[in-house]
């Protein structure tokens, strides 16, 4: 039996959960398509053991890297995708990422897009996301009116850090954070397993909190989980999309649908246009570029810890502070290196992991006696960093990190600071090039469609129904986080939808 709807999203990420609570407000009937089913508010949520050694809520999958090896990559398909585990960091980016930027290793390219376009839909996105925050500190800052909410207190041990990182002369500014109502009955409780851990109360702002589950309270939406799209379907001229096949509960089931947005995140989405190659697109659907999967960028990111064996660190909610003293120039270079935050506090399993036959009570003494850190720096968009499917429908990621040498002058410039901040050591270590966690740049947007897959309001340029709205869109990484510029994107594309009553 083949289904109808005016609107389908796939996906109930960063992307596709602000989609659907955006167009939930009107009177189209909308369904929106989650391949996973909503995380259990259980105890294993908030559990290192659970989350980080038996990788509990991260997916099976298994995909291939450059040289064909499997790798299970770290990430989660679940009502809320990413944002389920996220850290909830909710940064704008900068304005000078939406222009060209010279790098050490080449041009960051401009964006479609300014700043100041996107700017109404980030104040959006911030209420919808309850983003905290404070304007002043950070000399990167893009101009723009008080945050929603007051930014989370600083504990007593990253005050102290604080005052000392501003006598080295550096601007530590707030990190804005999308916890709700932090302290209040119900509220966050600022706990230590918020940064790859799912909120067991549900006060972190994710996309099912705050997109998916208020969209649902709507009677116009509709949400089926555990239901896999396996192939988007058009007409024969190949300029529209007309239906899409999912595959739930064991059979595949035709949805039908005058308007499609899809929003996997950056490699789904990609393998899902590549997979849905027809007579019409045969390099893949809206392929006509020959840029859907291309141009993959993750972001290089070093996680640091400061250790000190004679300092307890009684910090329980670490994550409040950043640094972007270098992220328009270095020191010593006239490029960008990166951008500095405060991490959640590492747990001795996730320590663990990475070098297994150092007992745990060993990590649980040393993290105890560490402050954790994250180094970030932009990677540049390049073709032969790409996502592409195997014949047997596996995904291959092809990702050799670039412009390493400015995020390697970050990494030392971070250590210089810790060390100044009385650290006797720092451990730091990287995903490299298996780094899948701010995926972005897959199918991206732009004015030509020789150069890019979708226009500036995220439509395809070769299928007119046709929208991709997550991380893929990105024409370059920037340094900060992704998550608010997607959720921001996703409200500007709404409102185009609306306006011009394509919903
Ligand atoms: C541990 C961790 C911490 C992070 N911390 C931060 C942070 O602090 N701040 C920040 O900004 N970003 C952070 N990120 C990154 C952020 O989560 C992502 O950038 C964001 O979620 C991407 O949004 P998206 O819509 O592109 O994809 P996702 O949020 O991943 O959503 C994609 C959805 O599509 C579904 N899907 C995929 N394929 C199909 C299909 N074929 N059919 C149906 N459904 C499908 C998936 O199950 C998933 O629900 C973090 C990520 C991780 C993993
Ligand atoms: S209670 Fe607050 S800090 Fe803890 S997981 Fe939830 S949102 Fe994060």
């Amino acid at each position: 039996m083949t289904e109808h709807y005016d609107i389908i999203i796939i996906g109930s990420g960063a992307g596709g959960g602000t989609m659907a609570r955006a167009l939930s407000e009107t009177s189209a009937r909308i369904l929106v398509l989650e391949r996973g089913d909503f995380v259990p508010q259980e105890a294993e949520n908030w559990d290192p053991d659970a989350v980080w050694r038996q990788l509990r809520y991260q997916t099976n999958e298994e995909w291939l890297d450059a040289a064909g090896r499997a790798f299970r990559p770290y990430t989660h398909y679940n009502v809320g995708g990413n944002t389920k585990f996220w850290g909830s960091v909710l940064y704008r980016l900068r304005r000078e990422d939406f222009q060209a930027v010279q790098h050490l290793d080449g041009v960051s390219p401009a964006w479609p897009i300014d700043y100041e376009t996107l700017a109404p839909y980030y104040e959006r996105a911030e209420r919808l996301y309850h983003v905290r925050g404070e304007v002043g500190d950070d000399p990167t800052e893009p101009p723009r009116g008080p945050y929603p909410h007051e930014p989370v207190p600083h504990s007593t041990g990253m005050a102290e850090i604080v005052e000392q990182l501003r006598q080295q002369g550096l601007h530590p500014s707030p990190l804005p954070l999308g916890v709700i109502r932090p302290g209040e009955p119900d509220g966050c409780v600022l706990c230590n397993t918020c940064n790859s851990f799912a909120c067991k109360i549900h006060a972190k702002s994710e996309a099912e909190v705050c997109g998916i589950r208020p969209a649902l309270q709507r009677p116009n939406v509709t949400l089926w989980t555990n239901a896999r799209a396996r192939r988007l379907v058009t007409d024969p001229s190949g300029r529209r999309l007309v239906a899409v096949d999912v595959e739930r509960n064991g059979a595949t089931v035709r949805v039908e649908a005058p308007l499609f947005v899809v929003a996997c995140g950056a490699v789904n989405s990609a393998a899902l246009l590549l997979q849905s190659a027809n007579d019409r697109h045969p390099g893949g659907l809206a392929n006509a570029s020959g840029l859907v999967g291309k141009r993959y960028m993750a972001h290089l990111a070093t996680m640091m810890e400061g250790f000190h064996p004679f300092r307890r660190n009684a910090t329980v909610f670490q994550k409040t502070v950043a640094i972007n003293d270098f992220y328009l120039r270095g020191p010593k270079a006239d490029y960008p290196l990166g951008h500095i935050q405060a991490q959640g506090r590492t747990h001795g399993v996730m320590a663990q992991i990475v070098v297994p036959w150092i007992p745990l009570w060993a990590y649980e003494a040393w993290v105890a006696r560490g402050v954790d850190w994250l180094a970030m720096s932009e990677d540049l968009p390049s073709v032969d960093n790409r996502v592409t499917v195997e014949p047997d429908g596996r995904i291959r990621l092809r990702y050799q990190p670039n412009n390493l040498g400015p995020h390697r002058a970050l990494v030392k410039e971070t250590e210089r600071i810790l060390k100044r901040l009385g650290f006797w050591l720092v451990v730091k270590h990287s995903h490299g090039s298996r780094n899948t966690t701010h995926q972005c740049g897959t199918v991206c947007f732009g004015t030509d469609p020789r150069q890019s897959v979708l226009d500036p309001f995220c439509r395809a340029h070769d299928v007119e129904n046709l929208f991709v709205v997550d991380a893929s869109f990105f024409p370059s990484s920037a340094a900060v986080n992704p998550g608010l510029t997607i959720a921001a994107q996703a409200l500007r594309v709404a409102d185009h939808m609306i306006e011009h009553d394509l919903s």
